[in-house]
Parts: C-alpha cells; structure tokens; sequence
C-alpha cells in the first residue's frame, strides 16, 4: 500500500478570467467522480454568495471570488483541487494559494492565446518551480492555428511544450482530438456534440480514421500531427516535474474533451507531496510528525457564525482530529477539535488528513495566514509572500464612536489578505494599501455588511509602498527618524516606506545604500 503522502495530488487550475476555469472545475469534480451533476460548482458558489452583500458585488460583475479546496477520491488517488480567484484584484490571495499547491492546470483560451493574468500567475509558478500541464480550451470555438498558439505559448513563457493531445478542426468543423501518445481518437457520435466515443487506433496513418474524419481537413490534421511529433520536446519526466516542460492537451471543458484526459495525466505524471523549506530545515512529507502551514484565512465564511477558517496545507505527518498542533508564532498549543475538509457537495467535520492535504480550522481570530503548526518542534515554514500595495488610502471614519468596530474589520479583513493596514508613524488614522482597485468597494461594503461600520477613503500623496530592511538596526532607526513622515508600520511592526512616485523611491535609495527597499516580503 502506497504511503499516505504518495496518494495525494494537489493542485490549481490558473487562467485569465473566461479562459473556463469554472467549466473546467465542474468536469473534473464530475468525471472524477465527486459530484452526480456537473453545475454544481456554481449553485453552491451562488447559494453562499447571496448570504452576504459584498459577494453581491462580486456576483454583479461577474467575479468568482469564493474560494475554496475541493477533495475528491479518483483511481485510488487524493485529489485536492485548490480554487483560486480568478480576478486579478484578488491576486495576492491566489498568489499564496499557489504556495500551497504542488502542481497546476494552466487553462488558455484557443482563440486568445495567453493573456495578462495566466502569464502573471505564471511567472509565480515559475518562481516556485510549479510543473505545470496546459490546456488549450473551447476548440469548439473558432480557434488561433494549432502551430500559432503552441509557438506563442513556448515563446511568450520561454516554456518547452511537449503537445499529447491536438484538435482535428476547430471551431463548426471541430470533430474531436487525437492523442499522440497511445493513438485514442476522441470524438463524438454525432458531430458538434459532447465527447461521447473513443476510437483506438494503431496511429495517425490508421485507416479507421478515413471514415471518420472528412478527406481535406483528415490530410491537414495527418500533417500536423507530423510536425507536432517532431516539432517539438518529447516529454521528459523530469523536465516536467521540475517545471521545464509543459505536455499540451487542446480540448473543450464545456464540451468534454480533456477533463478525463487530465485527470489520467494528474495521477500518472503529477507530482506528490513535495516537501517543505523551514527557517531550520527541510521537512519531508514522509515525516511521522505533522506539520503544516497557513496559507489562507477567511473570515465571516457563513454569516451565522462569525468565525474565521484557517486553510492549513499539511506538510508532514497523519493528522488526527483532537490533536493538539502547537502554534509556533505564539508558542501555545492548539487543540484542533473540528477540522474541516471540503468536498464538493459539502464541507465535513473530518477524522484524519495527510500530506498534501488542507483543512480548515475554525478559530476567533487567532490563526493567522504565515502560521506554522508542528507537534512541538520550533521550525517556521518560509516562502509564503506579502505583496507591495500599488494603491494607497487613508481610512475616514465618520461616526467617531465606531473605532472599535472599524479596527475590528480592518484586522479581520487584512487577515484574510484583503487588504494590507498600515500605521502611519505621524497621525491617527489607518492607511490601508491594496493590490486592485476593486478591493475598496469590497472593503467598505463588507465593513458595513459585518462590521455594521460606514467607511470613506481619502486619497494620500504617496502612491508606492515598500518594505524596509538594513542589517544595522541603528542605521535603519536613523532612517525612519529622518523620514518620519513617509513610514508606516504594518500590522507585524514591520517599517514601510511611502512614496510618491517612482522617481522619489529611486532617489531615496540613492541617497541611502545600506538601506533595502523590498516590494515583497516573505511573511516568515
Ligand atoms: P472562468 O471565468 O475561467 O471560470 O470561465 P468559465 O468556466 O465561467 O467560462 C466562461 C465562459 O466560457 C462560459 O460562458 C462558459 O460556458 C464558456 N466556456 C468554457 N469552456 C468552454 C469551451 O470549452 N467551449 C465553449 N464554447 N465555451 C466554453
């Protein structure tokens, strides 16, 4: 029998909102066996969002901001698929999500190519070493060349592609997919509708495919399977687990094609467990003791509680409910009476857990993202990231009576990763930084929502914000006196510099050598 670290797989979808993330998600909770009816996803998405009205906002403009783990049991294997948002306003939350992951779904649209947002969340993985297998999605649709798209996508992500499955027609004239590597012809009984027949051949030469494929576009799709096997990198194990390499699977979600073809890939080639860096050492996911980290909290999930759940990757170890974890940060022991999985009809109180795996952990607020758990031993997991703000407020109360309430959402809101707060060295009121725009709306209107406190922004004259560091604690005491008016302080006592444009920033630096000026900061 497998260890339990060897039967998980862990993973995110990461994709430019409408690539068909959603889509995508349902089929694979339904071909993976975890759901009756694919659709699922997003009733329940909508169910949860009508209980509060800052998820009203998000449901107006059509953002899906509820995000969640989705475990499912397929071919004897775990599959924890972690949901990121997918706007790009709630990047920084998506960001720590992918620190949580073990491998990715990269999902682009057949007749887009990459956009903004899948390079973004791209270059994360990248930085990560995150193996990553691509989709190319809705070739049901008109559709960029085969050639056209698979270029760009090497080009624009200097990413080695090694394609497995490619269209045969596109957009009315689509009539299925080819794999390349063991000669399955996906199609359907009756053109245009979803993948419904699977036909074995010996090849792409087999004549079989003469009937099934009309003679023109059977002689293009013959020479350009061709090309793709020579054109490009044969797949390399390594080379993909080590993130080089990508394998290609152009499909359709909404149609069918390729949910059941990524699912085989996940379990055969998909990495398990990896393990872990601390502030000490290494932690291996077959370690007997359980470890893990926070890499989400989200607060107010269900209005009728007003608790706060802490998403918590296990590391290490066979995780038991009742167990008592010790919070390293603050050195006390936690007694973990109801972690929670999510499925996806449900969420579960549930009895054990492993390596790979997330569970929830309710608590009143004092479980932070960044926290590591152990069973004693004093490491720290590292990695987990804060992002520089891009924009900058200062916050008005109007009704003076309501600070309390106010601290209490911004301290709520920040823990989930919202926003960032910051203490201003030189006046009272807060500043809170974000990384999108839209946050503000969300912001104010769940302060009112949950906090029953009314909320306005004013602008400020800086516009950037960075982190400070100097090996020499007087040097860098010397330079927060002398700046006083341009540092805060964030919620962790960390000093932050403000600045009003680029060019002030690349002057101060100037002026000040020892000092580093950081756009992120590792939250350990
Ligand atoms: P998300 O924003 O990435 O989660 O994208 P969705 O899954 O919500 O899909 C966006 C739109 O594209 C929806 O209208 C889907 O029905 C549609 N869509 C998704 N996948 C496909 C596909 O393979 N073919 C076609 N024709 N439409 C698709």
């Amino acid at each position: 029998m497998p260890a339990s670290h060897e039967k998980r797989r862990t993973f995110a979808i990461i994709s430019h909102p409408d690539a068909g993330k959603t889509t995508l998600t349902e089929k694979l909770l339904y071909f993976g066996g975890a759901i009756r009816m694919a659709g699922q996803v997003k009733a329940r998405g909508e169910k949860r969002r009508a209980k509060s009205d800052w998820m009203k906002i998000e449901q107006e403009r059509g953002i899906s901001v509820t995000s969640s783990v989705m475990t499912f049991e397929h071919k004897d294997l775990i599959f924890n698929l972690l949901d990121t948002p997918g706007h790009e306003d709630f990047s920084e939350d998506t960001y720590r999500t992918l620190t949580a992951v073990d491998s990715a779904i990269m999902v682009i649209d057949a007749s887009k190519g990459i956009e903004a947002q899948t390079r973004k969340l791209f270059e994360v993985c990248r930085l990560r070493d995150i193996p990553i297998i691509t989709l190319v999605n809705k070739c049901d649709r008109e559709a960029k060349d085969t050639f056209e798209l698979l270029d760009e996508i090497q080009e624009t992500l200097a990413l080695d592609l090694s394609p497995m499955v490619l269209p045969i027609g596109t957009g009315s004239n689509f009539h299925g997919c080819f794999n390349i590597t063991n000669g399955d012809y996906y199609t359907s009984e009756t053109r245009g509708e979803a993948f419904d027949k699977i036909v074995e051949t010996t090849g792409f030469d087999d004549e079989k495919l003469d009937e099934l494929v009309d003679g023109q576009l059977l002689e293009e799709a013959r020479e350009m399977m061709e090309l793709a096997s020579i054109g490009y990198s044969e797949f390399d194990l390594e080379s993909y687990q080590e993130g080089h390499l990508s394998p290609v699977i152009f499909g359709s979600a909404l149609k069918d094609y390729g949910p059941t073809a990524l699912l085989d890939l996940i379990a055969e080639i998909a990495p398990m467990p990896r393990s872990a860096p601390s502030t000490i050492r290494t932690v291996t996911p077959d370690e007997k003791k359980v470890s893990g980290f926070v890499f989400k909290v989200q607060a107010n999930m269900d209005s009728n509680h007003r608790d706060r759940v802490a998403f918590m990757r296990i590391c290490s170890g066979d995780f038991k409910r009742g167990m008592k974890l010790r919070q390293v940060r603050t050195n006390k022991d936690v007694m973990v009476h109801s972690p929670i999985m999510f499925f996806a009809q449900d969420r579960e109180v549930v009895h054990g857990a492993g390596p790979g795996d997330v569970i929830g952990i309710p608590n009143h607020g004092t479980i932070r993202v960044g926290d590591t758990f152990t069973e004693g031993e004093n490491l720290q997991f590292t990695g987990l990231p804060a992002f520089a703000p891009e924009i900058l407020r200062r916050v008005r109360l109007p009704d003076t009576t309501k600070v309390k309430q106010l601290r209490r959402a911004l301290e709520d809101l920040a823990e989930e990763g919202l926003t960032q707060v910051f203490k201003p060295n030189i006046g009272s009121n807060w500043i809170i930084g974000l990384v999108g725009i839209l946050q503000l709306d969300v912001l104010k209107s769940r302060a009112k929502a949950e906090y029953g406190v009314e909320i306005d922004f004013e602008p400020l004259t800086f516009n950037m914000a960075v982190w400070l560091k100097c090996e020499d604690d007087a040097k860098l005491k010397t330079f927060i006196s002398a700046n006083a008016g341009n540092v805060v302080h964030d919620r962790e006592g960390s000093p932050v510099f403000l600045a009003k444009s680029q060019w002030e920033l690349d002057y101060t630096k100037e002026r000040n050598p020892d000092i580093i000026f950081m756009k992120t900061r590792e939250l350990v």
